[in-house]
């Protein structure tokens, strides 16, 4: 079944068409920020979203990596885009909260654990891992393989 999501107001609205297996929170600074709290989103394949209302989208060139794309009319973050080159370009990363129906959907893994906020804390036995570890993955991910 394909998953559905919106944003606040209902003006932007987003059909996620391939399976959603897991779901991975971001302590990152860029991901706190845009967010205003835990980011928590799902990798999509870049033919897996697609946009059903989109009028009220814009989109914001966060870093060199990636656009963050919002609803102008209420201000829900609704996904981070990889533009980087590399295996991941084009990918989606949407916001869980963002969809109608975010049940069923596990915790996997936490990324830049060394800078999580001190309040809260996620439970659960999932992968956590360092910037310093995010940024080696990311490396050996992109590099040329011969
Ligand atoms: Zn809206
Ligand atoms: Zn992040």
């Amino acid at each position: 079944m394909p998953h559905t999501g919106s944003c606040l107001c209902g003006a932007a609205k987003f059909t996620v068409a391939t399976p959603i297996a897991e779901t991975y929170a971001c302590h990152c600074e860029m991901c706190r920020k845009w967010s205003g709290g835990i980011a928590l989103a799902f990798e999509t394949p870049p033919d897996g979203l697609t946009i059903d209302a989109g009028d009220t989208i814009k989109t914001y060139a966060s870093s060199e990596w990636g656009e963050r794309s919002f609803c102008t009319a209420c201000g829900s973050g609704l996904y981070f885009r990889m533009i980087a080159p590399g295996p991941q370009h084009g990918t989606y990363y949407v916001n869980l909260g963002a969809l109608d129906d975010p049940s069923g959907i596990p915790l996997t893994g936490e990324l830049f654990i060394d800078i999580k906020p001190d309040g809260y804390a996620l439970e659960g036995d999932h992968q956590r891992i360092t910037g310093e570890e995010f940024f080696a993955m990311i490396e050996a991910a992109s590099a040329p393989k011969d």
